[in-house]
């Protein structure tokens, strides 16, 4: 029997409550999920210190709205969650603060966790790695509620359940892994390898106030009024991109679930319950900047594909007047492509492999991603 996706229509944040519970009780309700006495690990998406009214972090009434339905059900909460940057206990209580889990967790016995500590596991079917450092509250966890946020990314071109999981392995190694792995799907196949070590999660996404366009943190806010659920994370990847416009081969976390056998191969053989994907698609949902896909236009021998897919790419540019050189984009740059030498912030274009971690993590949204001028002819030309 297929996994089942729910799908139903939320408007606020205030009612969100109602919303999830609908879409828990159309997927077997909490109780399949949650026992009494399961310590339980919430994941939400707290990319970094970003207020929840800007729709780039699970918003706070949503995660405490799904520590209440844990806790009813008998489980032990913890807000778990690396975001990007270091992962120490200064970092942890700044981005908690800034995206309201203290609120999250305020009036319920819930725990943020505080804790530094990570293991390195082993996953020998990976296909791009075989050993992986995870954070100890996932790996000591009963269950692990995945809340990610539907939003698009200017690397992955979509994040959502896989993807919120690269929360779940500590800073420095977050780093390291956009450094070793820096063509996208090496990147991509990796977030899939992961989400099979994490295992079996419930996932509930926060798809009430989405991002559109050079998302995960540039983008802009869309309203999109809704809540899925599911415990595979990787077909409700699938049904929040048939919502937002994409195909199944413009997503490499979704095309690789897909040749993975984790995931059906289409979207129409998707388990959809509540409402019906026809009635809440978004067409006109923004793609990022970098999202443009010459090899679906032209069928070229791959070393001349590899000389335009790199003049075609889009590449990370600093907006001077917003920037307050603070220097967070150098500390975060995996392969150290950004110096800091003459004051402000100036990317060594050879030496960037385009993670657009500097975009992520800025705290001004100074760094704009810029597509190249034949990038832009192209896609005069097809449009
Ligand atoms: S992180 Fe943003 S504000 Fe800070 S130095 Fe870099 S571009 Fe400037
Ligand atoms: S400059 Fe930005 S996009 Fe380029 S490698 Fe550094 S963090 Fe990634």
């Amino acid at each position: 029997m297929k996994d089942k996706v729910s799908i139903v229509k939320c408007d606020t944040y205030e009612k969100c409550r109602e919303g999830i519970d609908e879409a828990l009780r159309l997927i077997g309700g909490i109780e399949r999920f949650v026992k009494p006495g399961d310590k339980v690990v919430i994941k939400p998406n707290l990319v970094s210190k970003k207020e929840p009214g800007k729709a780039i972090t699970t918003n706070p009434e949503f995660v405490k709205a799904v520590v209440h339905i844990a806790e009813a059900a008998g489980g032990i909460v913890t807000i778990a969650e690396s975001p990007g940057g270091p992962y120490n206990r200064t970092m942890l209580n700044a981005v908690y603060g800034a995206c309201g889990m203290n609120y999250a967790v305020e009036g319920t016995n819930a725990q943020l966790n505080y804790s530094t500590d990570f293991t390195e596991v082993d996953h020998k079917d990976g296909h791009t790695v075989k050993r992986i450092p995870i954070i100890d509250p996932v790996l000591d966890a009963d269950v692990v509620i995945n809340l990610p946020k539907l939003k698009t990314h200017a690397m992955t071109s979509y994040t959502g359940a896989v993807k919120n999981l690269f929360g779940v392995i500590p800073g420095t190694y977050k780093a390291e892994l956009h450094f070793r792995l820096d063509d996208r799907k090496a990147f991509c196949s990796m977030l899939v390898d992961l989400c099979e070590r994490v295992g079996s999660v419930l996932t509930i996404m926060d798809a009430i106030d989405g991002m559109e366009g050079n998302g995960p943190t540039s983008g802009t806010d869309r309203h999109i009024g809704l809540v899925l659920a599911s415990e595979n994370p990787y077909e409700l990847d699938m049904a929040a991109c048939d919502i937002i416009g994409y195909e199944t081969d413009e997503v490499d976390t979704v095309r690789f679930s897909i040749e993975r056998g984790h995931a059906v191969s289409s979207y129409d053989e998707l388990n959809i319950v509540g409402c019906d994907i026809a009635d809440v698609m978004i067409p006109d949902f923004a793609k990022p900047e970098s999202h443009f896909n010459l090899l679906k236009l032209v069928n070229l021998p791959s070393a001349l594909n590899a000389f335009f897919v790199n003049k075609l790419a889009s590449r990370p540019e600093i907006q001077y007047k917003e920037c307050i050189s603070c220097g967070e984009c150098a500390r975060c740059c995996p392969p150290k492509a950004i110096s800091m030498d003459s004051g402000r912030p100036v990317i060594n274009r050879q030496e960037c492999i385009r993670c657009f971690c500097c975009q992520e993590l800025c705290p001004k949204s100074a760094v704009k991603i810029k597509r190249s001028l034949l990038n832009k002819f192209m896609i005069k030309i097809v449009r």
